[in-house]
């Protein structure tokens, strides 16, 4: 993989000079000035010094150049390196007797001169370090301005860019694009993050190749991603063709495919960076649809993101007018004929006084996206732990209670610590609330989140890991990761049983999750053959319509009254039938 840019050295290493001169009695001058604070190096002829600035092409941060020298003179050198790519970014200053040479030299690219015979020690010292201090901060400027990886713009400096587009260009309609690469993930995975690179790297050169072409800009949003902001066309379909570049996969040839999202003929009074959410908003439509590669921003996404407006807008006062209600779905251990009632999976509800009762598959993504989530779902922490003391206090009996938790909780700093507060808050302990964290969590941005999760389980929080199947972790890494639960999606049950029920798969992971020692809870369970199939391949412990719906509180007491009864009862029958 080529990195372009030059890394800021370290001040602890010493930063390397060329000094290029044919008189020795220069070098050696130059060289005692130097070579305190420098790692000076030497060449002595103009073939030598181009020799020498190719084998320490990444490491130079000056050269000293002789205008004078035999084989290749200064100028010619200069000549050459301006035309090198790799050779501009190395900053030179001239040594010449000649003042003539000094407009000729400069126009030629180099940054200064040193007059000859040479000045002071410290003047030359304070000219050297001015030259490499300057062209060291333009190189950091560069490199943040473009992606290491693809030598594109980062998306802040393309946002700039595309706004000074439409500065220039005031009366040229634009679209905002926005590209991304089906599962390039699993590229990843195959083929490792160089190979992963590579493709990105040839993907974007393709991508220039077509903004050459009409005008406009293009840069890497992230990962996967690129946007392009160009002067409207409606040949989407060339550009996904010209970029779906060809990779060797095996023995034969794959071709990456490409997706886009447009917002074309965008308004320009709506923000640069919300025209390309809209573009994003776009391509999320078609994402999974292996029919359509191209997904339009149109009236329909607007009124999308317009209800998506409104409810971030409404957030505020719900929270705060408890307009947000903890429903409550009972799950049960469901080893014997008999289930019993083992816990329980607290989910949120939205009663909007206009929009009615909104699901959280609506809301949550949503703040997932904005970060509210956090205190949302701190709320829910909190009503569960209310709920769960009222209990133990009233009905003299409660089971632990799972709550959700985003993976954008995990970047809340006091996140571990209002879990713990809340559970001494309401005199519990980490037996009463369990946590589900999402599969996805574990995959994306691991390391700091498996961090965490470890933290919360030696504090003694169980963990149950949601949503298993549709991410991309496998049950190898399941026996080191730190859960002590799996929960198998709904979808997974859905398709084990769909048409002509497969179950094997199933088999398989609760086979394996056994002789790992996990736990399995199966998610939406709907019909008693489920049920039956479940409990005979191993499952442990099932949730679903079959049992019950998401609950009120005061609906799910119920279920507890009975369970406390076939706990002190030895007589199951005398107990309430729910
Ligand atoms: P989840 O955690 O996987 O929750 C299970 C979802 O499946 C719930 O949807 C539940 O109502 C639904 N469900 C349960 N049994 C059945 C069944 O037999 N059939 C069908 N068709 N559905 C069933 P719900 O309540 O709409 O929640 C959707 C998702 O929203 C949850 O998926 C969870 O990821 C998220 N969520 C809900 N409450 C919270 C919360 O307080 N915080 C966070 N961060 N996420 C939450
Ligand atoms: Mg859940
Ligand atoms: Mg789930």
């Amino acid at each position: 993989m080529s990195r372009p840019y030059k890394r800021h050295q370290p001040a602890e290493v010493k930063r390397r000079i060329l000094v290029a001169d044919d008189e020795a009695i220069n070098r050696i001058i130059l060289g005692s000035v130097l070579e305190e604070t420098y790692d000076v190096i030497y060449a002595s002829n103009g073939l030598e010094t181009l020799q020498q600035i190719r084998d320490n092409i990444d490491l130079l941060s000056l050269i000293l150049l002789d205008l004078r020298m035999p084989g290749l003179t200064g100028l010619e050198i200069l000549e050459h390196m301006r035309s090198t790519p790799d050779m501009q970014k190395i900053p030179v200053i001239v040594l010449t007797a000649d003042q003539n040479a000094e407009v000729e030299s400069l126009t030629l690219g180099a940054v200064d001169f040193i007059p000859k015979p040479y000045p002071l020690p410290k003047v030359i010292l304070a000219r050297v370090l001015r030259t490499i201090e300057l062209f060291e901060d333009r190189q950091i400027i560069r490199s943040t301005e473009r992606d290491p990886v693809t030598g594109l713009y980062h998306k802040e400096y393309f946002y700039r860019y595309a706004e000074q587009y439409d500065r220039y260009h005031p009366n040229t309609d634009m679209d905002a694009i926005v590209v991304d690469i089906h599962h390039f993930h699993i590229i990843n995975d195959r083929f490792g993050m160089a190979y992963g690179d590579d493709i990105l790297n040839k993907i974007s050169e393709k991508l220039k190749e077509v903004v050459r072409g009409t005008g406009g800009i293009v840069c890497r949003r992230e990962a996967d991603t690129f946007m392009i902001y160009r002067p409207h066309r409606t040949d989407y379909k060339d550009i996904l063709e010209h970029a779906a570049i060809e990779y060797a996969d095996g023995n034969h040839t794959s071709k990456v495919r490409l997706m886009m999202g447009v917002y074309a003929m965008a308004d320009k009074k709506v923000d640069i960076k919300q025209r390309f959410d809209r573009a994003k908003m776009a391509v999320d439509t078609i994402r999974g649809n292996i029919t359509k590669n191209i997904g339009l921003y149109d009236d329909r996404l607007r009124e999308k993101e317009l209800f998506a407006e409104r409810l971030i807008d409404d957030f505020r006062t719900s929270i705060d007018s408890n307009q947000f209600i903890v429903y409550y779905q009972p799950k049960f251990d469901i080893r014997s004929d008999l289930p019993i009632l083992t816990s329980a999976e607290a989910l949120v509800r939205w009663r909007h006084p206009e929009l009615g009762m909104i699901s959280p598959s609506t809301f949550i993504p949503l703040f997932e996206e904005n970060g509210l989530i956090q205190e949302l779902d701190m709320f829910v922490w909190q009503s569960a732990a209310a709920q769960i003391r009222y209990w133990k206090d009233t009905i003299g009996y409660s089971v632990p209670i799972s709550v959700n938790v985003s993976r954008i909780d995990f970047y809340e700093p006091n996140m571990t610590s209002y879990l713990e507060s809340t559970i001494t808050a309401y005199d519990l302990t980490t037996n009463d609330l369990c946590l589900e964290i999402t599969e996805s969590a574990y995959t994306n941005d691991s390391r700091h989140i498996i961090d965490k999760i470890t933290k919360l389980r030696s504090l003694g929080f169980r963990i149950e890991m949601d949503d298993f199947g549709v991410g991309y972790s496998s049950l190898s890494m399941v026996s080191t990761l730190p859960i002590d639960a799996i929960k198998l999606d709904m979808l997974f049950i859905r398709n084990a049983f769909k048409d002509g029920k497969d179950t094997k798969l199933l088999e398989i992971v609760i086979d394996i999750a056994g002789y790992l020692g996990v736990p399995v809870i199966a998610e939406g369970v709907e019909t008693v053959d489920q049920l039956r199939t479940l409990r005979a391949i191993g499952c442990d412990i099932a949730q679903g319509y079959y049992f019950s719906i998401p609950i009120t509180a005061e609906g799910f007491e119920p279920f507890l009254i009975r369970r406390k009864c076939q706990e002190t009862s030895a007589v199951l029958g005398s107990c309430p039938g729910i």
